[in-house]
C-alpha cells in the first residue's frame, strides 16, 4: 500500500484520517474529555447539586450520584469499564478506566485517567427552610473597623470551645454550626438563650460591643417561638494605630474591655470612646504610629517623655502620652 504523507507532523503513514495521521487525529480528538467539576453538596443532608437539583442519595449510597455528577461531565468516544471514586474531606478523586476510539477508523484503544474534583458544601433550600423554621440563635462575630485577624478568631474559637464544654448536658441548647465568613464568623443554634450566652461571653473576653434583637417567628400555632440575633463587633486595633473618625484623626493608645483611650492627633487632647459608642460612628484605620522617646531626630523639644510619630498624608505629628 502506498504510503502517504501526514501534512501535519510529515510522518508517512497508510492512510490519513479527515486528512491527518492517526497520531494527529487521536491529539485533536481524544477519547475521554473531562468538564472541570466540583461537587457540591449540602452539608446538613448530604443532597448533591446535579444538573441544577438538589438529589438526595438513597441511604448514603453516595457513590450512585457521584458518578452520574462525572458523567454528566464527561465526553467519552467508547466506554467505561470501571470509575472508582475516592472521597476525601475537601475532593473526590475519580480514577476512570475504558476503551475507546474518536474515530471508527481508529482501533479501539484502552484509556485511564484521573480527575480531582474540589468538594463545595452548601445548604440546600429543603435545609435552609428547615434550619430558618428550627434553628433560633444566630451570632455574627465581626470585626470593627477592619475584619478579624487570626489572633481574634483564635481567641474567639476558644470562648466557644469552653461554651460548647459549659452547654453540654445543660439544657441550654446546642450549636447548629460555626462558619468563618469573610472577615466574622457566624455561630447558629438551637435555642436564643445559648446564642446569647455566646454573644456575652465573646463581649465579655474580647474588647467588643454588641447589638441583639429578638424576632417572632410565625407559623409555629399558638406558642410563640423567638428567633434572636446578636451581632458582635470585635475592636480590631491596637496601640499605635492611627484611625479617622470624621474629620479628626486619633491615635489609639489602648483598648480595654470598656474604652478605647485615644489622644486627638491635631489637638492633643486625650479621648475615651466607650466601647458602645466606638463602633457607633465609621471608623478608618489609617495608619501606624511609632513610639519613640523625646522626639530625637524630628527636631521636637526635648523631654517631651514618650511620643507617638504619626504620619499622615505626608504630615508628620509628634503626639506626646
Ligand atoms: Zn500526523
Ligand atoms: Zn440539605
Amino acid at each position: 500500500m502506498p504510503k502517504v504523507l501526514c501534512p501535519i507532523c510529515g510522518r508517512a503513514v497508510d492512510r490519513l484520517i479527515e486528512g491527518m495521521c492517526e497520531e494527529c487525529y487521536l491529539s485533536r480528538h481524544p477519547v475521554l474529555e473531562i468538564k472541570n467539576f466540583n461537587v457540591v453538596r449540602c452539608k446538613y443532608c448530604g443532597a448533591y447539586y446535579i444538573r441544577g437539583r438538589w438529589v438526595k442519595p438513597k441511604r448514603g449510597d453516595d457513590r450512585e450520584l457521584l458518578e452520574r455528577l462525572l458523567r454528566d461531565n464527561i465526553d467519552v468516544k467508547g466506554a467505561l469499564n470501571a470509575v472508582q471514586i475516592e472521597v476525601y474531606e475537601d475532593r473526590v478523586v475519580y480514577n476512570i478506566a475504558g476503551v475507546g476510539a474518536p474515530h471508527e477508523l481508529i482501533k479501539p484503544r484502552e484509556f485511564q485517567t484521573s480527575y480531582v474534583a474540589p468538594f463545595l458544601l452548601d445548604v440546600c433550600p429543603d435545609c435552609r427552610r428547615n434550619i430558618w423554621g428550627v434553628e433560633r440563635g444566630l451570632v455574627r462575630i465581626k470585626g470593627y473597623p477592619e475584619d478579624l485577624g487570626e489572633i481574634e478568631y483564635k481567641k474567639i474559637e476558644s470562648v466557644l470551645e469552653h461554651v460548647l464544654y459549659e452547654a453540654r448536658g445543660r439544657n441550654i441548647g446546642s450549636v447548629i454550626s460555626i462558619e468563618r465568613t469573610r472577615g466574622g464568623v457566624e455561630v447558629l443554634t438551637t435555642e436564643p438563650k445559648l446564642a446569647r450566652h455566646i454573644a456575652h461571653k465573646i463581649h465579655q473576653v474580647l474588647p467588643s460591643d454588641y447589638v441583639e434583637s429578638y424576632k417572632v417567628l410565625k407559623g409555629r400555632g399558638d406558642k410563640k417561638v423567638y428567633h434572636y440575633t446578636a451581632t458582635v463587633y470585635v475592636i480590631t486595633l491596637e496601640e499605635g494605630d492611627v484611625v479617622r473618625r470624621g474629620p479628626s484623626y486619633y491615635l489609639v493608645i489602648d483598648v480595654n474591655n470598656r474604652e478605647v483611650v485615644t489622644v486627638d492627633v491635631a489637638s492633643k487632647a486625650q479621648v475615651r470612646f466607650p466601647l458602645y459608642r466606638f463602633t457607633e460612628v465609621k471608623t478608618e484605620k489609617v495608619a501606624k504610629a511609632r513610639r519613640g522617646v523625646g522626639g530625637e531626630g524630628l527636631g521636637a523639644p526635648g523631654g517631651l517623655g514618650v511620643v507617638y510619630y504619626v504620619e499622615i498624608d505626608n504630615k508628620h505629628y509628634i503626639v506626646p502620652i
